[in-house]
Parts: structure tokens; C-alpha cells; sequence
């Protein structure tokens, strides 16, 4: 139950996949939230349970436009974040993550409050050292076609570095690594969505190159956790943080496990690699361990299954008139 005069938090991008799950965790937690997004990629169905809510209030609202409310604290999560979402407009991209970081520091700062960055392991772009660590400055190409989103998330970690040099405010940068669950978009052309959906419909996995890339996926309940305990750390712990599942998988064996938990005959096709395709990722935790005291919990199969129930109830519904 909420707490009377709660502390309000905003969360923008509130609408999104972990966005919903985060705003759905605050409420779980006493606070009130408002969440503001512009439904570029987010959808009402994600929050529509929280729409009833009293402590739950939505706001349709671009960032890259300064807004006034007045809140105790700010999770900064509004941005595209599939390749195909953030490529279909990738100068509002940019923006979002640029402007956007400008008009909600700008917020941060007048009402002098904690702001959270989710910020990405894409600004270790395709990493020449492995695992990647916080230390490690990135191998990014500045004019490929995944710069939009690698050099705005990199442009806003700068500014909330500098907001904090030049204004001392309480910033927290998380670098967020693969992150699935419930309320992934179905066509967002992510891996594990697109994996799932295609071997529930009974068509071709397509796996992009030979399928030896490595990912890992970290359950967005494990994640939500990860930002919650960064946002609550001490004034002076600003990261970056790695939050991600240390566990690797090359995209061959992820294919194998969710055709082998949906039970799927589809048949495993292998397609051109994209430009710019990370070969292999995976985060050290140790500074989340020791600072958040904080690790996944939750095993690949296991948030596999929870998701491929969430795409499959969705996929029955979507078939009923
Ligand atoms: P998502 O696309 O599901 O959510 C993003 C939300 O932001 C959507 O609801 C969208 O409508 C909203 N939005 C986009 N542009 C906006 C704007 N200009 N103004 C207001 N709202 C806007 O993506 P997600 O996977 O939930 O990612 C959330 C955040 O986490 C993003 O910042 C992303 O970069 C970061 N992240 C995600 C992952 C991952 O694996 N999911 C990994 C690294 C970082
Ligand atoms: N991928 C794939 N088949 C798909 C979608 C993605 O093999 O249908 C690959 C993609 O090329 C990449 C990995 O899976 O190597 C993860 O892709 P995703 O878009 O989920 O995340 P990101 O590349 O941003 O980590």
C-alpha cells in the first residue's frame, strides 16, 4: 500500500519494458510515481494495471522538451533501445538522449534531486576487452548506424559527469547490459523477443552471422533491483555501474534453449550480420557487487520461461476477436 506523502518519483520512459516493471517496483515500495513518456515505443498496455492506482500518475510528454513538475527524485529511462527502434529516427535518437538529458538534469537541478541515467553497455561499443569493466573507455565508431544511440548515451554520461563538476548534484550513471522479460515489444527486433515469437509461431530462428556472438541477459526483475539499490546509494557514489547478468551465451545457444523450452520444431536459419554487430559482451560486476551488493539472481532458462509464458499469453489474445 502507498504511504501518505510519499516521496513522487519520476520515471521517464515509465511506459517502456523495464520502465513499467520499475514504476510497478516504486509503487511496490510506498512511493508515488509519475511516469512520462511519449509512447514512442512504450505502450499503455504495459501500465494499464497501474492506471487505477492513486499513487500512479501518467504524463504524455516528449523529454527533448523541458518540462516542470515537481517530484523527489528522477529515473531517467526514456530512449528507443532496440536497433530497430532507435535506427527508425536516429536524429530523435540522439536527441532524446542528449536534450532529453539536459531538460531532465535541468529538472534535477532546480529542485535540487538524485537523478538516475540509464545509460548502456553500447558505450563499450564492440569491446576490445573482455569482460567489460567500468574503466574501459569504449571502442565506438562515431558514424555507423548504432551512433545515434552509442554516442547520445556516451554525449549524456558527459553531461551528468559535468552537471555534477559544475553543479554538485546527486547523479547515478547505471550501464545497463541485455536486459528481457515481460513487456519486451514482440517486433522490436531484439534477440530474445524475436527468438521467442518466431519459435511459438512455428516459423525460422534467424540467427544474425554464425551465431558465436555473445550476449548476456540479465531478468528485468534482476535489473530493476540493480537500480533501485544504485539510485538509494550514498551522495557520493555517482558509478558509471555495470548492471547486467555476468553469464555468457553465444546467440546459437540461446536459440537452442528456447526452442528447447517451447518445445518448437522451427528450424534455425542463419542471416547477414548488421553493421557494427558487437561480437562479444559481457559486464564484470564487481563494482555492483561491492558498492549495491548486488547480482542477478535469476538463471537464462529460467526468465526464459517466464517470458515465453508473458509472449505466449500475448499472442493468444492477440488471435482472440
Ligand atoms: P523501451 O523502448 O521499451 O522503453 C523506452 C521508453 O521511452 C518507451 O516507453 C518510449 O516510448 C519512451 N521514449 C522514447 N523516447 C522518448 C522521448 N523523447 N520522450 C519521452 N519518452 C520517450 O526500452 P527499454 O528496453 O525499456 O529501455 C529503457 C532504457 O534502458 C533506455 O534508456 C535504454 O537505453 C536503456 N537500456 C536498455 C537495455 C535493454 O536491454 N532493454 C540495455 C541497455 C540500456
Ligand atoms: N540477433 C540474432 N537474431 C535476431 C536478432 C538479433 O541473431 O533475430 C543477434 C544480433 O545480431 C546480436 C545479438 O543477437 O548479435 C543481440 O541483438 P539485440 O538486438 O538483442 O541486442 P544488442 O545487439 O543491442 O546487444
Amino acid at each position: 500500500m502507498a504511504l501518505y506523502n510519499a516521496k513522487r518519483i519520476l520515471v521517464t520512459g515509465g511506459a517502456g519494458f523495464i520502465g513499467s516493471h520499475l514504476c510497478t517496483r516504486l509503487l511496490r515500495d510506498g512511493y508515488e510515481v509519475l511516469c512520462v513518456d511519449n509512447f514512442f515505443t512504450g505502450a499503455r498496455d504495459n501500465i494499464k494495471e497501474l492506471l487505477d492506482n492513486h499513487s500512479f500518475e501518467l504524463l504524455r510528454h516528449d523529454i527533448t522538451f523541458p518540462l516542470y513538475v515537481e517530484v523527489d527524485g528522477i529515473y531517467n529511462l526514456a530512449c528507443p533501445a532496440s536497433p530497430i527502434h532507435y535506427q527508425f529516427d536516429p536524429i530523435q535518437t540522439t536527441k532524446t538522449s542528449v536534450l532529453g538529458a539536459v531538460n531532465m538534469l535541468g529538472l534535477a537541478k532546480r529542485l535540487k534531486l538524485p537523478i538516475l541515467q540509464a545509460s548502456t553497455s553500447e558505450v563499450y561499443g564492440d569491446p576490445a576487452i573482455h569482460p567489460q569493466e567500468e574503466s574501459y573507455w569504449g571502442n565506438v565508431n562515431p558514424i555507423g548506424v548504432r551512433s545515434c544511440y552509442d554516442e547520445g548515451k556516451r554525449c549524456a554520461e558527459t553531461l551528468f559527469f559535468d552537471y555534477r563538476r559544475q553543479h554538485n548534484m546527486r547523479v547515478k550513471v547505471a550501464r545497463i547490459f541485455n536486459t528481457y522479460g515481460p513487456n519486451m515489444h514482440p517486433n522490436d527486433g531484439r534477440v530474445v523477443s524475436n527468438f521467442i515469437v518466431q519459435a511459438l509461431q512455428g516459423k525460422d530462428i534467424t540467427i544474425y552471422g554464425d551465431g558465436s556472438q555473445t550476449r548476456s541477459f540479465c531478468y528485468v526483475d534482476d535489473l530493476v533491483d540493480g537500480l533501485r539499490r544504485l539510485m538509494d546509494t550514498r551522495d557520493d557514489f555517482t558509478g558509471p555501474c555495470n548492471l547486467g547478468n555476468p553469464k555468457e551465451f553465444t546467440m546459437l545457444e540461446l536459440a537452442e534453449m528456447t526452442l528447447d523450452i517451447i518445445g518448437s520444431k522451427s528450424k534455425i536459419v542463419y542471416q547477414p550480420l548488421p553493421s557494427d554487430d558487437p561480437k562479444r559482451r559481457k559486464p564484470n560486476i564487481d563494482l555492483a557487487k561491492q558498492e549495491l551488493n548486488w547480482q542477478p539472481g535469476i538463471p537464462l532458462r529460467e526468465g526464459l520461461t517466464k517470458t515465453i509464458e508473458y509472449f505466449s499469453r500475448r499472442l493468444v489474445s492477440q488471435k482472440t476477436p
